[in-house]
């Protein structure tokens, strides 16, 4: 196995978040009634004519600047035809020659430490198609035309990716991207991020590429994961075999985790490209682009690189708290209020929060503890009115919705005992309690100190300053 080198190339489809289709004045919401919101021009009926929607270019300006792309200032509408039953004019309008976003790059980090560039081909605007609906009639096939004329963003990547974990973490990134951005969702369950991997394999040292396969039908982050894989060692077996790839399209069933052929390259469609003759070029100028610019949010990667030079926070802690908008959110609201607990609080965020949240299956949004209440939490560890052992405690208590830290800690007692007399008392008892550990200690027995601070702390049910007991044991063992 280790003599192969995998290839991986995607191909994402960002639904823009426009509220009109990109040529016509149509609704994009998703989920309303079948084939309600497909006016006459996303059905190409005679004589209509599509119109451009200039957010939807703005859009792919706002994508190509974010990964330092060459925005191309003419750029050209194209048909590409193919018969489809959920495609009504016979072809599908999107961009060849001359996509409006040109070379780009993102950077990632598929692992700590680990960072690589990885570059963008081309990303260009089309319409997407309508849905035909398999399981709703027995024996027959629906059409649902309102996902017709939706805006996409293809991003097309180089096939610079050389293992699944590497192509997932470059699908969340654009994911990531996308977001921050506001120009697409990003929700793959209905469909508005969507990736096609292509997959090839070839031996190590080897320069020329292999035959890919290309995988649809993936609809999550963790699918991807395994449809390359899978496809990675299917692609190997054949070749040790002595047999060969065929390059072809391949469906990703998730039931039975595998890849199966959809249609090979000789079924593949001659899409006879064609500028359309209904659209003008689209004509952008430096001002655009400039104004767009300008207009630009933090972008993870910005956010990131401050996290670490002024925050202090650790390369892969600041790009997991970066990854999505709401965690870097919800990171700043509570820095608010705790402004010197940043590194506890990136801790906590993404440990026990992260770990909560995954366990309720969660969104951080939805979180029962808001930035407010661990800020508060972190203030209470840091000025040892608990201890960090307590800290989890309140949390589980915040979790399951008893209130802020504060009145949990009041209303079960957990203040940390910091009074010097009470503890000494505690511990003047253990010691009287075991006079045999004593000895050993005394007797130079080092270890014997922990079952001392164990027995303390047990007595005190957690509260007592680990920090003061270790000190005073110290001092009241001493031979
Ligand atoms: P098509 O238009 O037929 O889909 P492209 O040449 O545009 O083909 O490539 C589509 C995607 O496939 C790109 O992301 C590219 O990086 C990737 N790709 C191309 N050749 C290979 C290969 N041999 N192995 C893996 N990925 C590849
Ligand atoms: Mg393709």
């Amino acid at each position: 196995m280790s003599d192969w080198e995998s290839v991986i190339g995607l191909e994402i489809h960002a639904q823009l978040a426009t509220r009109s289709k990109i040529f016509s004045g149509a609704s994009t919401a998703f989920g309303a009634e079948p084939n309600t919101q497909a006016c006459a021009v996303d059905l190409g009926m005679p004589g209509v004519l599509p119109v451009l929607n200039r957010e939807a270019v703005n859009m792919a300006i706002r994508f190509g600047v974010a990964i330092d792309a060459e925005i191309d200032h003419h750029s050209v509408f194209a048909r590409k035809n193919y018969f489809y039953p959920d495609l009504p004019k016979g072809y599908q309008i999107s961009q060849y020659e001359l996509p409006i976003v040109g070379k780009g790059h993102v950077f990632i980090s598929p692992s700590e430490g680990e960072h690589l560039e990885i570059g963008i081909t081309r990303a260009h605007l089309e319409e997407d198609a309508g849905k035909s609906i398999h399981d709703l009639f027995p024996e027959q096939t629906g059409i649902d035309l309102n996902r017709a004329g939706t805006p996409l963003l293809e991003i097309v990547s180089e096939p610079d990716m050389r293992s699944a974990k590497q192509a997932v973490a470059y699908a969340r990134k654009i994911h990531s991207l996308v977001r921050y951005l506001e120009i697409c969702d990003g929700n793959m369950q209905e469909g508005s991020f969507r990736c096609d991997a292509n997959v090839s394999v070839r031996r190590k040292g080897e320069q020329k590429l292999g035959t890919r396969a290309e995988l649809k039908n993936i609809n999550s982050f963790r699918f991807l994961e395994r449809a390359i894989n899978f496809e990675i060692e299917r692609q190997i077996n054949l070749n040790e075999d002595g047999a060969s790839v065929v390059q072809e399209t391949r469906l990703y069933d998730a039931e039975r985790d595998e890849t199966r052929s959809m249609r090979s390259k000789e079924e593949a469609n001659d899409y006879r490209y064609f500028p359309d003759p209904d659209l003008l070029p689209v004509v952008i100028t430096d001002a655009d682009i400039a104004r767009i610019r300008d207009a630009l949010p933090e972008l993870p990667e910005q956010k990131k690189q401050r996290y670490i030079n002024d925050l202090g926070l650790s390369d892969y802690n600041a790009e997991l708290l970066t990854a999505n908008r709401e965690t870097a959110a919800y990171f700043e609201d509570a820095l608010g209020d705790a402004p010197d607990q940043c590194a506890q609080l990136a801790n906590w965020i993404l440990g026990d929060l992260a770990g909560a949240l995954n366990r309720a299956g969660l969104e951080i949004t939805a979180a029962p503890i808001t930035p407010t209440m661990l800020a508060q939490l972190m203030q209470r560890i840091s000025d040892n009115t608990i201890s960090g052992k307590i800290a989890k405690e309140v949390f589980e208590a915040m979790w399951q919705g008893e209130g802020a830290a504060d009145d949990i800690i009041e209303a079960r007692g957990l203040k940390q005992i910091t009074d010097s007399g009470a503890i000494e008392a505690l511990i003047d008892a253990v010691i009287a309690a075991n006079p045999g550990q004593v000895e050993q200690f005394r007797a130079g027995k080092e270890k014997v100190l922990g079952f001392f601070v164990g027995q303390v702390m047990k007595q005190s049910q957690g509260k007592a300053n680990p920090g003061q007991v270790n000190q005073v044991l110290r001092d009241k063992l001493k031979p």
